[in-house]
């Protein structure tokens, strides 16, 4: 993606796109849901922007395997994950599947 892309994602993105929390302009980090790890593309359709714990957590997961830790892990991070994304209306932790 190109810097200008980037820049107005950042500028648009209210709330992480993991979990739904509201974010300052420093807590703005992009995200390839798809890691480039993993074959994903540095483009515009596989970039989100996430706060800084769902990036840490999501870390080279794919989409489906983040989906499968916060929907059965009672580890810290998946179960603080959970606490942040109870006002995000989707849950769509719940329906995706690897
Ligand atoms: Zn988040």
């Amino acid at each position: 993606m190109r810097k200008r892309e980037k820049l107005r994602l950042r500028s648009r993105a209210r709330r992480c796109h993991y979990c739904g929390v509201g974010l300052r302009e420093t807590q703005k980090t992009l995200d390839h849901v798809q890691p480039r790890t993993l074959g994903g593309v540095d483009r515009r359709k596989n970039v989100v922007i996430a706060c800084p714990p769902c990036n840490r957590l999501k870390a080279g997961m794919s989409l489906g395997e983040f989906a499968e830790l916060v929907r059965t892990s009672t580890d810290p991070g998946p179960a603080a994950f959970r606490a942040r994304a109870n006002r995000c209306g989707s849950r769509w932790w719940e329906r995706t599947r690897g």
